[in-house]
């Protein structure tokens, strides 16, 4: 019996649990850009051309690996606008009953495909290298969540930068050395050119055409789109990048939007890249000379620790973690945060570079806007719903 298998735009990697466990000679690959997705934020405009680009050259891929994939594109006329509603047309089209899935990362999905009439697996998303029982069980009975003690367990658990059960270079944080302000340098890498394609440019002609108002500049677009391109993006930073992330991890400098930051946040969380292969790359460039500690444990631990820390806290706090209000903060989140004009320099700049890049580098969100929205008092919905839709790299689970 012919089974469907669902790959979500966030889902695109080879060995995702649900084409695992699916056979290649029955089962159909379904993949659809719908508006429900596309249209309940309004997202940057370079995300949305990100995501459909890599979703229809991952479709692309799996037709050539043998797979038979359905694939709606966004302007299909018989677009049933949202992944239930074309889970239904396509299993009514296959004679399917049954799908396989990998669970989506974010609740708001998980629930909508729990309500699909049809029988639904949800698999483990085991490209996170904590499950959720792993969280857990770690944050069983302690007072605070602590995310250094995760990171720790993670080390272990995953052998990155350990020698026998001890910390490679004996501590397990670098942080000390890491604070160093950086200077203007216009030679600074920065992330490599992309070549545009066909599908590329189909993408991008849709994107233009359909979502005209949303906030953000498409052009010129600099984002690779498959897992070609998102590997030179990761050899490009570990060549030319990492071995200054550590020292100058903190600084910003007006004018240099990328700095020593890999910029491959939107690759990890789209599935081009896995945790696992980037840290070992990374680990790699250490073992070799070509990278000191403190860049490379700084670097892992925002992926093996922060990452996935911050991942399981939003499954641990439940469906209503992003709606909470705890401060009781009420303020609007002001115009320029949508571009409107001010004078507060570093509040311009990190928004200038988001409107034109769907990127700012880490400072620039914890420091500059998500601080100043703190202290402003802003209401943690509209900061929430900002966040989620201004950058490449956001979802639910990781800006919440
Ligand atoms: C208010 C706020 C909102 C954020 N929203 C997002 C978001 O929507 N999506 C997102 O992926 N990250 C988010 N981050 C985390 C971090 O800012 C981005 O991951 C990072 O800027 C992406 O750029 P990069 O790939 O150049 O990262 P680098 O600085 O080069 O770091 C390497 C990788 O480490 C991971 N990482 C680093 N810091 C964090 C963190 N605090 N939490 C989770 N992962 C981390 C990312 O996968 C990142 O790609 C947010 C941080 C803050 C303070």
């Amino acid at each position: 019996m012919v089974r469907l298998v669902l790959v979500l735009g966030d889902q695109l990697t080879d060995s995702l649990s649900a084409l695992q466990q699916a056979d290649k000679h029955t089962d159909v690959v379904v993949m659809a850009e719908v508006a429900a997705e596309a249209e309940y934020v309004p997202h940057h405009p370079k995300k949305i051309a990100f995501l459909f680009a890599a979703m229809r050259k991952f479709a692309v891929h799996l037709r050539a690996e043998g797979w038979q994939v359905a694939y709606t594109k966004l302007d299909d006329p018989e677009n049933a606008g949202s992944i239930p509603a074309e889970l239904l047309r396509r299993a009514q089209d296959c004679g399917a009953q049954t799908v396989l899935a990998t669970e989506p990362g974010e609740w708001r999905l998980i629930h909508a495909l729990q309500d699909v009439p049809l029988t639904m697996t949800l698999l483990p998303d085991d490209r996170f290298l904590a499950t959720h029982k792993e969280f857990e069980d770690w944050a069983e009975g302690r007072k605070a969540l602590r995310m250094e003690y995760f990171y720790r367990d993670m080390r272990r658990k995953t052998g990155l930068l350990m020698d026998g059960d001890k910390p490679a270079g004996g501590k397990w944080n670098f942080d000390h050395d890491n604070r160093k302000p950086a200077k203007p340098d216009m030679f600074r890498a920065g992330p490599p050119k992309i070549e545009v394609d066909p599908i590329l440019t189909e993408v991008l002609e849709l994107v233009a055409a359909r979502f005209p108002d949303n906030f953000g500049t498409l052009h010129p677009f600099q984002f690779q789109t498959d897992r070609a391109g998102a590997l030179h993006a990761l050899e490009h930073f570990v060549t030319q990048s990492l071995p200054d992330f550590g020292t100058y991890q903190d600084a910003m400098v007006e004018g240099d939007p990328y700095l020593y930051h890999a910029v491959i946040g939107l690759y990890l969380n789209a599935g081009l890249l896995t945790p696992l292969e980037v840290c070992k790359r990374v680990e790699q460039a250490y073992l070799d000379g070509l990278a000191p500690l403190n860049s490379v444990e700084g670097f892992i631990r925002q992926i093996i620790g922060w990452r996935e820390f911050v991942r399981g806290v939003y499954f641990l706090e439940g469906p209503d973690y992003p709606r909470r209000n705890a401060l009781n903060h009420q303020r609007k989140l002001p115009a320029f945060y949508w571009g409107a004009e001010t004078r507060m320099n570093c509040i311009s700049q990190a928004v200038g570079q988001t409107r034109d890049l769907a990127y700012a580098h880490h400072i620039q969100r914890l420091m500059v806007t998500g601080n100043f929205a703190l202290l402003a008092g802003v209401n943690p919905a509209q900061v929430h719903e900002w966040y989620l839709a201004v950058y490449a790299d956001a979802y639910e689970w990781v800006e919440a």
